[in-house]
This record gives structure tokens, sequence and C-alpha cells, in this order.
């Protein structure tokens, strides 16, 4: 499964979220370093269409779709060059689909900050100078590899010629995600400024209702998604039942928690989507890549779905609500009968034929 992983420098509430993600009670320590194993916490995505469908179908349970959060160790200045935890953060991060970067704007002088002050965006400067500085490294070491194979004709020129252009880039200060460089050739070497990014402002009450404020730390970030919420009270939330739940974000002026947005965002930032499937046993999301086709869809079920498949009976989420049933779907037409060209739509409820 794809996944985020989630950095930013020491003491900015990584593990504090990260303990909120996966209800895990790892310990939060307040001193640097205090993240040393890699982790991984799945947690669910917010759908409240599959408590419709359960109600229309009757489903017994309901089991929406995951996101994985991967707890990366701290970075500081000076990573790159093995400084802190550097080298074995880098061998992390480079395994993650996205990187959530966690940045602290809550100000609270019992724990301290390593850089002294807290200041988002020299934070951010910081981190992203980092992972850039990794990203020339690797080009560098990669280049001279690059350019021997494709003399000995083991190698496609065209990922030399992608390397040297990601390194270009690099050294006029472009990060790759947005430098409309073609990365596929060199998608193996894992390069950091290629992957999509998510921030996660981890900021107090103050800052969550301020909307100035937030659409100035949020404009900081775009085109990229900004994520704001008080690691603190997410830890809070999580222990409380939904009602309780509900009041306490109500109270700092949100109506999603931080959790189910980073999840939703994460899921989006990922390039993933969904189907729905249900009937009396479950109400169930299936993740796929958005213009996934509907035989490869199948294919997430079980192989067979999609090397047996014939047709995808598909009702889009609001049809099927808005008609009640499966048979009043189909009796006012609203039931489609779709074959292996079909794109998959979010929130497509389907049920496949198929072959044994
Ligand atoms: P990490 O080093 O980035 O993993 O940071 P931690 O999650 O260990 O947090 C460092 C310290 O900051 C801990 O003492 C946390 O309790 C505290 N902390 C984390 N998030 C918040 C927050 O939103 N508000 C306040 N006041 N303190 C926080």
């Amino acid at each position: 499964a794809l996944s985020i992983g989630i950095v930013g420098l020491p003491n900015v509430g990584k593990s504090t979220l990260f303990n909120a993600l996966t209800k895990n009670q790892v310990l939060a320590a307040n001193y640097p370093f205090a993240t040393i194993e890699p982790n991984v916490g799945v947690v669910n995505l917010p759908d409240s269409r599959l408590n419709a469908l359960a109600e229309i179908f009757g489903s017994e349970r309901i089991l929406p779709a995951v996101v994985s959060f991967v707890d990366i160790a701290g970075i500081v200045r000076g990573a790159s060059e093995g400084e802190g935890l550097g080298n074995q953060f880098l061998a992390n991060i480079r395994e993650a689909d996205a990187i959530a970067q966690v940045v602290r704007g809550f100000a609270d002088s019992d724990v301290v900050h390593v850089e002294g002050a807290v200041n988002p965006q020299n934070d951010m400067e910081t981190i992203n100078a980092e992972l850039q500085l990794a990203d020339l490294q690797t080009l560098e070491k990669a280049i001279p590899r690059f350019e021997k194979e494709i003399k000995g004709k083991k190698l496609d020129p065209s990922v030399l010629e992608a390397a040297v252009a990601a390194k270009d880039a690099l050294e006029r200060g472009i990060v790759l995600s947005g430098s409309g460089i073609d990365l596929a050739p060199i998608r193996e070497l894992g390069l950091l400024t290629a992957k999509p990014f998510i921030f996660v402002f981890n900021v107090d009450e103050a800052v969550l209702t301020d909307a100035a404020r937030t659409a100035e730390l949020a404009a900081l970030v775009a085109p990229a998604k900004a994520v704001f919420l008080d690691a603190k009270i997410e830890s809070e939330l999580i222990e409380l039942d939904p009602e309780d739940a509900a009041e306490l974000l109500a109270s700092t002026g949100q109506e999603e928690s931080g959790l189910d947005q980073l999840a939703r965002i994460g899921f989006d930032t990922l390039g993933l989507q969904t189907y729905l499937t249900a009937g009396p046993k479950e109400a169930r999301a299936w993740t796929i890549g958005k213009g996934w086709k509907a035989p490869q869809a199948a294919g997430v079920i079980h192989t067979d779905f999609e090397k047996g498949f014939i047709k995808a009976e598909v009702i889009s989420f609001d049809d099927l609500v808005a008609t009640g049933s499966v048979l009043e779907a189909r009796s006012k037409g609203k039931a489609r009968l779709e074959g292996k060209e079909y794109v998959m739509q979010d929130g497509d409820v389907v049920e496949f034929r198929f072959n044994n």
C-alpha cells in the first residue's frame, strides 16, 4: 500500500500527531531525537457514504479505506551531511510515496525549539533545503554510474538525460515536483523533492480560529495542501466519545478533526480514490488509483475478478441514495452495465460480473 512519511524538525509534534494517528502510546518525549524507530500507522479514511450504504443494505459492518502514515526519525539542519539521524532518516523517507511535513506553529516555552524560535517559514526552508541537498547528492552519485552503464549499452540514455535535467533544476533551487521534468526514467532513485507534499501546521487554538493567519500559512505552501491542527487536541479527541469529540471540535471552530482532514488530503495527494460495494454483510470502500479501469479495480477485491471480468454494474452513490435501493435504481435506468474500458469514478457503487 502507498504510504505518507511524516517529517519535520525535532519537537514540532510529530510523535504527538503520530500517536494520535495510530492511537498508539509511543512515548512523546520532550527532547530532540525522541523518534527513532520508523513506525507505520494505518488510519481510516472518513467516508459518510458508507454509513448511508449500510443503512440502505442493512450491512452488518462498515469497512472504510485506509491511509498509511510512516513515522520517520526527525531531521535537523545538516541531515544530508549525516548529522543527527540524517542517513537513517533519508533512507526511510525515500520509500514513502508522499511526504507530510509537520511544521510547528504552537508557542510553548516549556518545549524547546531546536532553532531557537517558532518560525514556520524558516523551519520549512530548513527542511526543504535539506531535502534538495539530499537529492543533489543522490544525483551526483548516480550520474557517473549512469554514464558508465550507457557506455556499456546497459541503460537507456533517457535515464541520464532525466538525471542531468533534475540536477540542473536543483542547482537552480527548483524543487523537482514542480519542475515539469519527466522523472519517470529515474523513479527508482526515490528523489525526495519529486514526491507530493502536504504541510501539517501544528498550531494552537488561537491560530486555528484565526482565518487570516491560516490563509497566510496556506498561501506559503500552495499549491501543496495545508492541514491545520493542534496535535495535543487531536490526542484528546481520540479518547472521547463521538458527541464529546464533536463538542470539543466545535469549540475550536472546526468541523472536521485534523486527523480526518489529514487522512482525506493524504489520500487525495497519493492520487487515490475509492469505489464502494455494499451488501447485508458489509459496506466497504476499495482503494484504487485515479483513472483506473473497471477490470483493474475489480482486481483489488480478487485477482479472479480481474481475470474473469465480464461487466460491472455501476450506480453512482447519489443515484442510489436518491432512488433508495438497487431495484429502484435499476427500474429508473440509473444502473449502468459498464465494460472493460470503463474508467472508475469516485463513489461508484459497484457489483462485478465475472467468469470463474
Ligand atoms: P517530535 O520531536 O516532533 O516528535 O515532537 P513531539 O511530538 O515529541 O512533541 C514535542 C513536545 O511538544 C512534547 O512535549 C509535546 O507534548 C509537545 N507538543 C506537541 N504538540 C503540541 C501542541 O500542539 N501544543 C503544545 N503546547 N505542545 C505540543
